[in-house]
This record gives C-alpha cells, sequence and structure tokens, in this order.
C-alpha cells in the first residue's frame, strides 16, 4: 500500500485545480448565505462568491484572522445549524483564548480520511497498532488521530499525553509499530527509554508521527536513534480541522510535507503586507477550507511561516509545504536581527558535543536585549569546558549573525515535554518586578 486514497492523491494537476475551483465556489456561496460575518465583510469589499472564478482569484479576496474567530466567539463562524453539529474542538489556546470550531459529519469523515493518508504517508498500515499520545480532549490531536487510524484499520491504543511510566510500559507490552506525539515528548520517551536501560530493539515501533510544534533534523535525529523508529512530521492546526492539514512521506523525508489541497488550499504571503508570494518563497501560511460544512475558513491566516512547492520527483501530485520555522508572533527581534529558535535548534545539531535539550531566555539589559542559549550537553562533555562554549558562540554568530551568552548544562536540567508542547522560549522582558 502505498497511497491510501490513490485517485485523489495522484490526480493531476489540472484535474486537482478543476475541482479546487467548483469547491470554492460552494464554500464561498455557504460563507456568504450561512455566515453574518463574511456576507458582511464582502459586502463592505463590494465582492459577491459569484465574482470569483476559481483559486486564482483567491487573493482579491480578505484574510481571516484568528481576532476574528475571538469577536465571534464561541458559535458565530458556524455555517450550520448546532442540530447538523457531530463535535466540537478548541485550539489548545497557546496563545491566548481559545477559539472554538465544530464538525458536521462530513467534516468528521474528510478530517478520518486525510488522518488516514497521513498515516500511510508515515508507515502505517491496517493492521498495524497505533500508540496514540496525544492529549484526548478538546485539543484536535488525540480524537484526529485517533479517527483517522480506526478509518485506516489499525488498532488504536488511546494513550493520551503524560504518564511517561505508563508510556514506556505500553511500548514495551503492547508493541504498537507506529506511535504518535509531539516531537519533544518523543525526545523524552527516547530519554527515558536510554536511562531505564530499555532496548529499543525490543519495542515493535517503527515509524513515530510528531507534529504540534515546530522541530527540525536535530530532532529528527535524536528521536529515530534514541528510539530506532522513522520519524516524520504531521501539521495541522484546529482552525483548519487538526492535525492531517499535511504529512511528510516517511520515504521522502526532509523535501516536505504534502497538503491535501483538495480540501485545504494553502497560498504564502507576506507577512506584512499580504501580498501572495511566489512558490518556494517563506511567508505565513494561509489556507482556505473549501470542503469544511461546520467551520468553513477563508484565507485563514495561520501565522506559521514556510514555504510550499511542487515537487516533480514526489509520489504524489499534492504541492508540500517545508517544515514550519516557527509562528510569526514567536519570532524574536533581538537587536534588529529576527529569530526563531528553530534557528538555534539548526546550530545545535551541527556539534556532536550538544544534546538537542535547549532553552532560549530572552533579557532586557538596560536597552539592550539579550539571549541566552541554556543547552544540555553529552555525556562526557564538560559543560564548564570554554572552548566548548566559544566554539557554539561563534557559530551561532556565524550563522544567525547574534552574539548569544552560552551556558552550557549536564544532562537532566532542562525542562522536558511531560506529554504535550513545549515551551522553548522564557521571555523575561515583559516580567515586572
Ligand atoms: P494552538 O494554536 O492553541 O496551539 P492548535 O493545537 O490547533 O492550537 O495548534 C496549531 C498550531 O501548532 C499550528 O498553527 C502551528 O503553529 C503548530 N503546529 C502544529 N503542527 C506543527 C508542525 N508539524 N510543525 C510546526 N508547528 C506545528
Amino acid at each position: 500500500m502505498t497511497f491510501y486514497n490513490p485517485s485523489i492523491e495522484t490526480l493531476p494537476l489540472e484535474k486537482l485545480r478543476a475541482l479546487q475551483n467548483s469547491r470554492l465556489k460552494t464554500m464561498l456561496q455557504r460563507q456568504y448565505e450561512q455566515i453574518p460575518f463574511y456576507k458582511k465583510l464582502f459586502d463592505e469589499k463590494g465582492i459577491h462568491p459569484k465574482d470569483i472564478k476559481g483559486v486564482e482569484d483567491l487573493h482579491l479576496l480578505p484574510f481571516t484572522r484568528k481576532e476574528d474567530l475571538r469577536d465571534n466567539y464561541p458559535y458565530k463562524m458556524f455555517a450550520t445549524p448546532m442540530q447538523e453539529v457531530r463535535r466540537i474542538h478548541a485550539s489548545s489556546g497557546t496563545t491566548g483564548k481559545p477559539t472554538v470550531v465544530g464538525y458536521t459529519h462530513n467534516d468528521l469523515e474528510i478530517f478520518d480520511e486525510v488522518v488516514a493518508r497521513s498515516l500511510v504517508c508515515a508507515g502505517a498500515r491496517p493492521g498495524m497498532k497505533l500508540h496514540n499520545a496525544y492529549g484526548y480532549g478538546l485539543f484536535t490531536g488525540g480524537l484526529g488521530m485517533h479517527g483517522g487510524a480506526t478509518k485506516l484499520g489499525m488498532a488504536v491504543i488511546p494513550v493520551s499525553g503524560g504518564m511517561t511510566d505508563r508510556q514506556l510500559t505500553i511500548l514495551q507490552d503492547f508493541k504498537p509499530e507506529v506511535m504518535c506525539c509531539t516531537p519533544s515528548y518523543a525526545q523524552t520517551l527516547a530519554e527515558e527509554c536510554k536511562k531505564r536501560g530499555i532496548d529499543t530493539k525490543e519495542l515493535a515501533v517503527k515509524y513515530a508521527v510528531l507534529g504540534a510544534e515546530p522541530w527540525t533534523e536535530t530532532i529528527r535525529r535524536q528521536v529515530e536513534a534514541g528510539l530506532d523508529v522513522t520519524a516524520t512530521n504531521i501539521y495541522g492546526l484546529s482552525e483548519i480541522i487538526g492535525p492531517g492539514v499535511s504529512q511528510e512521506d516517511f520515504e521522502e523525508k526532509g523535501t516536505g510535507s504534502y497538503i491535501w489541497e483538495d480540501h485545504f488550499f494553502p497560498e504564502i504571503v507576506d507577512r506584512d503586507t499580504g501580498k501572495p508570494l511566489p512558490y518556494g518563497e517563506e511567508g505565513v501560511l494561509v489556507f482556505s477550507t473549501i470542503t469544511k460544512e461546520a467551520f468553513p475558513l477563508l484565507r485563514y491566516w495561520t501565522n506559521d511561516i514556510c514555504s510550499i512547492n511542487y515537487d516533480k520527483n514526489a509520489k504524489r501530485t499534492h504541492i508540500k509545504m517545508s517544515s514550519i520555522k516557527g509562528r510569526a508572533d514567536d519570532m524574536l527581534i533581538i537587536r534588529g536581527v529576527n529569530l526563531f529558535y528553530t534557528q538555534v535548534e539548526e546550530v545545535i545539531e551541527q556539534f556532536d558535543f550538544l544534546i538537542p535539550n535547549y532553552q532560549l531566555i530572552v533579557k532586557r539589559e538596560g536597552t539592550m536585549d539579550k539571549v541566552q542559549v541554556r543547552v544540555e550537553v553529552a555525556e562526557g562533555a564538560d559543560p564548564a569546558d570554554a572552548a566548548l562554549q566559544q566554539q557554539l558562540h561563534q557559530k551561532i554568530k556565524n550563522t544567525i549573525g547574534l552574539s548569544m551568552d552560552i551556558q552550557l548544562e549536564v544532562l537532566g536540567s532542562i525542562p522536558r515535554s511531560q506529554g504535550g508542547k513545549l515551551k522553548r522560549v522564557i521571555d523575561e522582558r515583559s516580567v515586572v518586578f
């Protein structure tokens, strides 16, 4: 099995466009008729859904932003009566009050379908068992992966996040072939295996599907070695559907993640001007959910920074997105230089004496913003070794263009993920003493 839905996943591009165009028109009509927020927005712009011929006209239409969802909290962005809604989720609220999203029966079928496609892409097959360590609850991760795995024909072990002892017992005794969780929690599990002398050869797990937070090759290397798995990236957000908006193929690692663009039409726009950018350029990822019934969003500004492009050598025809550098509002501006924490993570990869357990602490000294990098050293390396500190300092300066204070730490000093997303940046500038 290479594909879950071969006819759609390999649909020639012109047919994919025709499908997207007709779906977009239906979505716009639904939004105009059912959601007062969109009717007002279109009327103000003097645009009628009928004026839009297809996805090439999307740039004429306004964006939908997180604030719009908050202003319409909880249900005013729903396009269907509650009698047709079958599930309600909310974003994890990483950046403020949660946003509430709803699904009809058909929306849930689509959710299951895109997650099933993603799981196949990650290496999972019917008959395998999924250790699902994403949180169950309002967060879309747990139930989202659960539904897609069930649809694919897997046996789901609904472990949910946290309680690491239990996770390890289940990995050892239940013998799942596939696991999913955040990359930072996969790091925790890998470390705990090592600490407890668990022989990963005795585990059955072969594939790890990791997402919900930015991560780089540095963490992939650590998790793959530590758990003896092939790790791929899954991306998603509750506003668009949840996990399974895009997924990396296990045989095409490092070339980006397929966006299931028959359901989620992507654009990359300039973060300051909102102008669409050409394929390959980095900017803000924007999605139109062209098949959603209960919660259809037009040009939703995800705030996530990446690029998109077609890959002619790929198995599927759908466009790929690069891994997320970070959220636009998580970008630090330090002495005029833009900084995402994933850039530091990439530098860490280049040193064998470092482990990607790290934290950035941002401070203000006088009028100067300063960044301190706390990072753990591998066994056998000395955290007090000034030469090692200097090497990292110099590499960061050459690569990122900033002088940072380096604080090397012994293994185990920096907080780990206890099951969910991990906060890598501590910004002390806003703290009032
Ligand atoms: P919240 O915005 O409250 O965290 P969600 O749980 O819906 O709500 O999280 C969605 C966000 O998580 C995305 O917008 C993105 O910033 C991040 N995210 C999800 N998957 C990935 C991934 N694979 N790589 C990087 N970031 C991701």
